[in-house]
């Protein structure tokens, strides 16, 4: 029996139409499947391989690391230097109301925890979320997601959530000083990317300190320079109460965190003690691995400065009668076609052409383009010779 079918019959299935190709290897933006076809990663696995695969400062440290200790622990007991080291690096590149990490196994988690914290230091329990959020599948994240269809069959969920539209007066409007948190994405992945304006979210912020509401927010997806900058959070002159860091922050390993306040991250010492326990959290070996690929991402500059030009070669090059608009944020970019059998047709024909592409949860009619940062100017022309003649395929 091949892998395609032991992979549908044995490994739980999410999605009705998975992409469905084995890779063999990865490197730079390169995959390579087990025919050897190769790929462009035209959405850096989701945000995750924002400097590419196969760094070789990323898997020299795994290596050390897995070779020095992997698990000794749980969470918070003994002194683990590859969190302690990552740790103080990360709080270096943040303002100072960020300096205290609690390291989590994934994005969920993070939003879980920063949740949590929320209600602990605020003792209120009213949180407001966005319309087409997405901020993980826990339980507690999918009462936050903006999006009754994915929400409804698991209801009951987190009571005291309420949804208003990304970038409304509403959402606003609705802060009170019953609210615990507000918890947004800096800027909205699964809407296609969608940006609020910077008064917008001055006037949250504003709001939230009127009435001491807990400001979170989720750059899992935004973060570690795919905007333009290292945080989204700087393009606003705005600072939150608690950042959401994932994806990109284990360098491929899995890693996130909520990121606070020593003083606020402190009630989850006691009152309960142990207010957020995890066995896996902060692993070593992936805070090593995270930690190499943000010294990488830090030293190589240019990774982040050259977004501006890379993003106007894809803006310039993706025009296409079929096209009907493009989102653009730093090096992030959703794509429109006229309905979603279009955009799946698009990203079907893409993947035959070498180019790994995908849609969006809330945006089923948009493709995906979030390639590596480290992605050169050459083959940034080949991803987009790649889209136009997967559109062009599309009259035939
Ligand atoms: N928040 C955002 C913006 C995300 O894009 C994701 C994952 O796609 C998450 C949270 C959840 O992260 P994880 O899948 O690691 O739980």
């Amino acid at each position: 029996m091949n892998n395609r079918q032991l992979f549908l019959d044995h490994v739980a299935q999410t999605s009705p139409k998975p992409i469905g190709i084995e890779m063999a290897s990865a490197e730079g933006v390169w995959l390579t499947d087990t025919n050897g076809k190769k790929y462009i990663d035209g959405i850096a696995g989701f945000s995750v391989c924002n400097i590419g695969h196969g760094n070789p400062a990323v898997i020299k440290a795994v290596q050390e690391q897995a070779a020095a200790y992997m698990h000794v622990i749980v969470y918070g007991e003994f002194i683990e230097q590859p969190q302690v080291a990552y740790a103080k690096l990360l709080t270096q590149y943040l303002p100072p109301a960020l300096n205290c990490v609690y390291f989590t196994n994934s994005g969920a988690e993070a939003t879980e925890g920063a949740m949590k914290l929320a209600k602990r230091i605020t003792n209120r329990t009213k949180i407001i979320a966005a319309n087409n959020s997405y901020h993980g599948s826990t339980q507690g994240a999918l009462s936050v997601m903006g999006d009754e269809y994915f929400r409804n069959a698991f209801r009951p969920l987190l009571p005291d959530v309420y949804h208003y539209d990304y970038g409304s007066d509403e959402l606003i409007e609705a802060i009170d000083s019953a609210t615990a948190c507000v918890i947004i994405e800096t800027v909205q992945a699964e809407s296609g990317v969608t940006a609020p304006s910077e008064k917008w979210m001055k006037a949250l912020r504003a709001k939230c300190d009127q009435h001491c509401v807990l400001l979170i927010l989720d750059e899992i997806q935004a973060g570690f320079g795919r905007t333009g900058t290292l945080w989204a959070f700087e393009q606003y002159d705005i600072v939150p109460d608690i950042l959401l860091l994932g994806k990109a922050l284990g360098g491929g390993m899995p890693l996130g965190a909520f990121i606070a306040y020593q003083r606020l991250m402190n009630t989850l010492t006691y009152a309960p003690v142990l207010g957020h326990i995890t066995t896996f959290g902060g692993h070593p070996v992936s805070c090593a691995a995270g930690k190499a690929a943000f010294e990488e991402l830090i030293a190589h500059t240019e990774w982040i400065n050259n977004i501006p030009s890379k993003a106007a070669i894809l803006k310039t090059r993706l025009q296409h009668p079929s096209i009907v608009s493009v989102n653009c944020f730093g090096l992030w970019m959703s794509v429109q076609f006229a309905s979603p059998k279009m955009t799946q047709a698009v990203a079907h024909a893409c993947v035959q052409n070498g180019l790994v592409t995908d849609w969006f949860l809330f945006a089923p009619d948009r493709i995906r383009i979030a390639p590596p940062l480290i992605i050169t100017e050459e083959e940034l022309h080949r991803l987009c010779d790649m889209v136009l003649k997967s559109i062009d395929e599309q009259k035939k």
